[in-house]
């Protein structure tokens, strides 16, 4: 049963990849419901290579990104921000704001406030911190376009492995059945061929795309699925209360905890 109308969902993660790896089955569900999706990334990917220059394997990976963003039928944005050098900072905080008022979102999918890398955990403040200013008229008031009328609804998104950086477990609020969406997953991680050398090297990740699969099937288990992928809903002061993915999404969407 599906009772909340389209709207505009915006994933803003820190790197390219990510996006594909943590929400991209959700968007796809929400693309064929009528909503308009957009993908942006923090950074261009820049220190994702062994052998390539900082512009060489930025523009190989903004190049994957708007890729698989084209898969899905959404916009890519980049904010040029630089690989493990997110701070919460007044610069990219602007061009959260900016985006965010330009965009206009609904919905909005960030990283895990607990995740295993801190660029994650400074995306996810920017982008909670966002979503609350971007209402605001006078912070950066010539920034974009007009304040948001509303804040948007925020979504964590499940940390990477579904662990914080103690390794403990972060279990997510709901899950979506992305049982129909993870060949299209699957083929927007593809895209980021370059980063299949790389996390074979850094991370001991020979199987990209299986490891993306064993973490959906995993996520899908929680909620008796064979795929799924998890979120957590900010609730904070002044943030929409109801669960505007879960409406959006209707029996695809499974409570957990
Ligand atoms: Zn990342």
């Amino acid at each position: 049963m599906i009772s909340h109308s389209p709207g505009v969902v915006l994933s803003l993660l820190a790197h390219p990849d990510d996006a594909e790896i943590l929400c991209a089955g959700t968007l796809a569900h929400l693309v064929a419901r009528g909503w308009r999706s957009h993908i942006a990334t923090f950074t261009a990917g820049d220190c994702g290579s062994m052998e390539l220059t900082i512009q060489e394997i930025s523009r190989v990976r903004r190049g994957e990104a708007l890729a698989a963003a084209n898969l899905l039928g959404a916009g890519y944005d980049c904010l040029e921000e630089r690989d493990l050098l997110l701070f919460y900072a007044p610069k990219p905080l602007r061009k959260v704001v900016s985006l965010l008022r330009r965009v206009r979102p609904t919905l909005v999918l960030a990283h895990s406030p607990a995740d295993y890398l801190p660029d994650h955990e400074m995306a996810s403040l920017l982008v909670r911190a966002g979503c609350f200013n971007a209402a605001v008229p006078n912070l950066f008031p010539r920034c974009g376009a007009p304040a948001l009328e509303r804040i948007p609804a925020l979504y964590y998104c499940d940390p990477l492995e579904g662990r914080d950086a103690l390794g403990r477990a972060v279990p997510p609020g709901l899950v979506v059945d992305i049982h129909d969406t993870l060949d299209l997953k699957e083929r927007m991680l593809a895209t980021h061929a370059s980063q299949r050398d790389w996390l074979a090297r850094q991370h001991g990740m020979d199987q990209y795309l299986q490891a993306m699969r064993d973490f959906a099937h995993q996520r899908g288990a929680l909620a008796g699925l064979p795929a799924g992928e998890g979120f957590r809903q900010h609730l904070g002061h002044g943030y929409p209360q109801g669960d505007v993915l879960g409406l959006a999404l209707g029996d695809l969407s499974h409570r957990c905890g």
